[in-house]
């Protein structure tokens, strides 16, 4: 099972992914919940599927930074 995979993920068992804008939600047809990093499509330092729980990240960007734009 890879280390991304979670059945209900929280900001406590994802960590800075839970509210990262480059995060994207993956839910299987079996229930199971991904996160899937977008910035590993275009940078090589990033994981398709983070390890979590991610505590420090370089590319973290809070998805509440970005409405406040
Ligand atoms: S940039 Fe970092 S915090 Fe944001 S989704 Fe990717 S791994 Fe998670």
């Amino acid at each position: 099972m890879p280390d991304a995979q979670q059945h209900k993920p929280d900001s406590q068992s994802t960590g800075l992914c839970a509210d990262c804008l480059h995060s994207r939600r993956i839910e299987s047809a079996r229930g199971s919940v991904f996160i899937l990093c977008n910035l590993s499509f275009t940078d090589a330092r990033f994981l398709k599927y983070p390890r979590l729980p991610i505590l420090s990240c370089e590319g973290y960007s809070p998805k509440e930074a970005d409405k406040l734009r």
